[in-house]
């Protein structure tokens, strides 16, 4: 929104949606005044009625209610930034819709990747990222050719558990406590059991068809260098920027065109005076090994992946589990589903139903633990 606001001669904003509304989307909505507003919970829909009245917009409800704003919204561009896996369906009617989708719902990209590209080839529109590290990747690539490409290197900002030797009896309050991103409750905890850098491996390779044997991970925890391109002639090319998220949001929506992102300065590398990068400890990290045995048993593995894990982080967070027990959940979840995992990801139908059954197995795996 203040990307949007900032550059308010190129930008109308159309319609938003929020799952549970509040006060900040409500002070968005007599700012930025769209003429569609979607509300996800449908007891938050008799407050918003009556500013539909006095405001004169139009107001939709509930999963279906956003698909039919989308479609009947007079956008160009669709800005999803919905967490988990609910941001799919959104995802791909953006697109059969004809509209560019600025993409900060990394699940989608990660279970239904293949068919998000080939919907957008189809209707001829494009998915430009939105996380940190795929936008720098993105930036980096711009001009070269498939050819140049050896390899991509995603950097990580470690989490807040970087100098902690063990992780038993971490607290939900303590993994929800990033050093330096402000994030939700669900990206946070991914980010502190590094399933986020797992998933943003997935992410990479679906987006930028790159092979993930060729896409590591690097501890950088500055987070300066949001991610870098490895060339063929032993090059390295890399995007450095404050760790701020106007920036890659900027940059997605005014792409190809870049426009100075609200509140974010040139860096002054003399105040930075150094960068520093340590490989990742994959034993404190298993998750990281576990996002790369996904890709390599490919089909719908990724997507039993992230249902699994909306599934764990939920528990964690009610602390019904504990936090190593996250990996242990994600684990079991994707060895109990082996031989449907080779479904074809290219079918709706098949990762919705890899979804529902990596669900209910998290979940019965999440009440043996209880027990
Ligand atoms: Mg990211």
């Amino acid at each position: 929104m203040e990307v949007a606001a900032h550059r308010s001669s190129a930008f109308r904003i159309a319609g938003v949606s929020s799952y549970r509304g509040g006060v900040t989307f409500e002070r968005i909505i007599r700012e930025h005044r769209p003429g569609c507003v979607c509300i996800g919970a449908a007891s938050e829909m008799s407050k918003l009625r009556k500013s539909a009245s006095e405001l004169g917009f139009r107001l939709y409800g509930g999963d279906d209610g956003l698909c039919d704003m989308i479609c009947e919204c007079p956008a160009d561009t669709v800005v999803n930034a919905i967490v988990g896996m609910a941001g799919l369906r959104p995802a791909l009617i953006s697109l059969e819709t004809g509209k560019n989708l600025v993409m900060a719902n990394k699940e989608s990209i990660v279970a239904a990747g293949d068919l998000l590209k080939r919907t957008a080839k189809a209707n001829r529109v494009s998915i430009i990222p939105a996380d940190s590290e795929h936008s720098a990747i993105f930036q980096c690539l711009q001009g070269r050719s498939a050819a140049e490409i050896a390899g991509i290197t995603l950097t990580a900002s470690g989490g807040p558990f970087l100098n902690r030797k063990n992780l038993r009896s971490v607290t939900p309050k303590q993994a929800l406590a990033h050093p330096l991103w402000k994030m939700g409750p669900k990206v946070s905890i991914d980010s502190a059991t590094m399933m986020n850098k797992g998933f943003e491996i997935i992410e990479a390779s679906k987006l930028f068809d790159i092979a993930p044997d060729r896409i590591s991970v690097v501890i950088h925890k500055e987070c300066i260098i949001h991610s870098l391109v490895e060339l063929t002639d032993g090059s390295m090319i890399a995007q450095l920027a404050a760790p701020d998220m106007r920036l890659p949001v900027a940059y997605a929506m005014n792409y190809p065109n870049r426009i100075q992102a609200p509140g974010v300065n040139a860096l002054s590398l003399k105040e930075i005076n150094s960068l520093t990068f340590e490989a990742p400890d994959e034993r404190k990290y298993p998750c990281l090994e576990l996002a790369r045995l996904s890709m390599k048993i490919g089909g719908v593995a990724p997507a039993v992946l992230c249902a699994a894990d909306e599934v764990a982080v939920g528990a964690f967070l009610k602390t019904e589990i504990s936090f190593e027990n996250i990996y242990r959940v994600l684990e079991g979840t994707l060895s109990s589903l082996d031989a449907s995992l080779k479904a074809d990801p290219g079918d709706i139908e098949n990762i919705t139903a890899a979804d529902r059954e990596a669900r209910k197995k998290a979940r019965n795996q999440i009440r043996k633990m209880r027990a």
